[in-house]
């Protein structure tokens, strides 16, 4: 396969056209959406713990805020791209409309290896970073969250300086927060909660029954690990999960819990007593009922589709299947639930945490839980029904219909749209 077929701002791009090709919408929709509508590429100085200065790359990309103000993560990899950083953009917009919530998308990213960083070279990154792109953000206009190797202790120290930059305490400019400064409960478990209801639900649909229904995780992350987790309480038996390093493998289960410890202690899944190694590839087409791809962009490719057995695809990653992939997996009768709407768990009780720190009044676990289960099984069953009623689209084309759909008419009653 050739670069240019799995850069994943191109990828994105095809997406969105699909699906404003199936809704009859003017050119114009997709002109205005197919690319971002402002990028800012900062170069931040870095005081290193030797005392010298190194010098990194970062990117804030805000596609679209026809719903809203713009929302979304900002990742720390060595890999990061501007292309990159504009498809995760993208497909934020989508994710923040299909599940209904009043904002636009953005996406953040920084090249930098956080795992070779001391806790005070990763501080003063996360700093350097909100003062390069602050023009950008406000709780208004621009809200970043974690997203890859990022996480809430990166989080207290961006809406730090943010609030320093301001002289009062911004809580609702950053969100994916500790507790104790303006976090939500349910946040950390966020996006695993989410893509374990629209498993559920997909399960549901294709009555397959949860109870000892087999389950693969690539990537074991803050949100594969606890996906396991959520699945393994629905009755369904891990049999793989895989990291960065390394993979566990064990037909008849592995405990995710005491695999998650396991990783915390030594880094990787990989050596889980009982269990065999496993490579993500391996995982991706092993005999399982549900695969939820965990980790990054473009692994479910279409090398590899033809041999994926899982009869439910939960897509936790953003990006995680190409083009091609989608076709080879329609054919074969694999349901992916997308993840514009299979990740969107994250960023809707990112939304809570928002409208929390707005009032200053904070809700309970069970109070965002029941929330976040309702917005992810009515958004399910609604890009489901669009997938029912159009025989012709796959999961995907529908989650992007119904997100376009509200994106075009808030374009189209703001007269964006002539
Ligand atoms: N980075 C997460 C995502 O890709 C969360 C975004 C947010 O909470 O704003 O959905």
């Amino acid at each position: 396969m050739t670069e240019n077929k799995l850069n994943s701002y191109r990828i994105a791009q095809q997406q969105i056209q699909a699906a404003v090709k199936q809704l009859g919408l003017s050119s114009t929709v997709y002109e205005l959406l197919k690319q971002p509508m402002r990028e800012l590429t900062v170069a931040i100085p870095v005081e290193m713990d030797d005392g010298s200065v190194k010098v990194f790359i970062g990117y804030r990309v805000q596609h679209n805020h026809a719903l809203g103000p713009l929302k979304g993560g900002i990742r720390f990899h060595p890999e990061v791209t501007l292309d990159e950083v504009r498809a995760l953009a993208m497909w934020m917009t989508f994710k923040c409309a299909v599940v209904g919530l009043p904002y636009g998308g953005a996406k953040g990213g920084v090249i930098c290896d956080p795992k070779k960083l001391s806790l005070r070279e990763l501080q003063r990154l996360s700093r350097g970073y909100v003062n390069a792109v602050a023009p950008l953000l406000g709780i208004e206009k621009d809200i970043p969250a974690p997203d890859v190797y990022t996480n809430a202790q990166v989080m207290a120290w961006m809406m730090d300086e943010f609030s320093k930059i301001k002289q009062y305490n911004e809580f609702g400019v950053i969100t994916g927060k500790p507790q104790v400064v303006g976090g939500s409960a349910g946040r950390h478990e966020a996006t695993a909660r989410g893509c374990m209801i629209v498993v559920r639900e997909a399960a549901r649909a294709l009555e397959i029954p949860l109870q000892g229904a087999t389950v693969a995780v690539q990537g074991f992350g803050n949100a594969g690990s606890i996906i396991a987790r959520l699945l393994h309480e629905q009755g369904c038996r891990l049999v793989a999960a895989v990291d960065s390093s390394g993979g566990a493998y064990n037909r008849r289960g592995l405990d995710p819990i005491r695999l998650a410890e396991y990783k915390s202690k030594t880094g990787s899944v990989k050596g889980y007593p009982g269990s065999q190694n496993i490579t993500s590839q391996e995982l991706l087409t092993l005999d399982c009922d549900i695969l939820i791809p965990a980790a990054l962009e473009n692994q479910i490719t279409a090398q590899n589709a033809p041999y994926v057995k899982a009869r439910i695809i939960g897509e936790a990653a953003n990006g995680p299947t190409t083009p091609e992939a989608d076709r080879i997996l329609k054919e074969n009768r694999t349901l992916v639930i997308p993840d514009i709407l299979a990740s969107a768990g994250g960023v809707t009780v990112s939304y809570f945490e928002w409208v929390q720190n707005r009032m200053g009044y904070y809700w309970s676990t069970e109070e965002v839980n029941k929330k976040l289960e309702d917005i992810m099984v009515r958004s399910f069953r609604e890009v489901y029904q669009t997938y029912q009623q159009r025989k012709d689209v796959d999961m995907r084309t529908a989650a992007y219909m119904v997100a376009i759909k509200r994106i075009s008419e808030a374009m189209e009653v703001r007269g964006w749209l002539g």
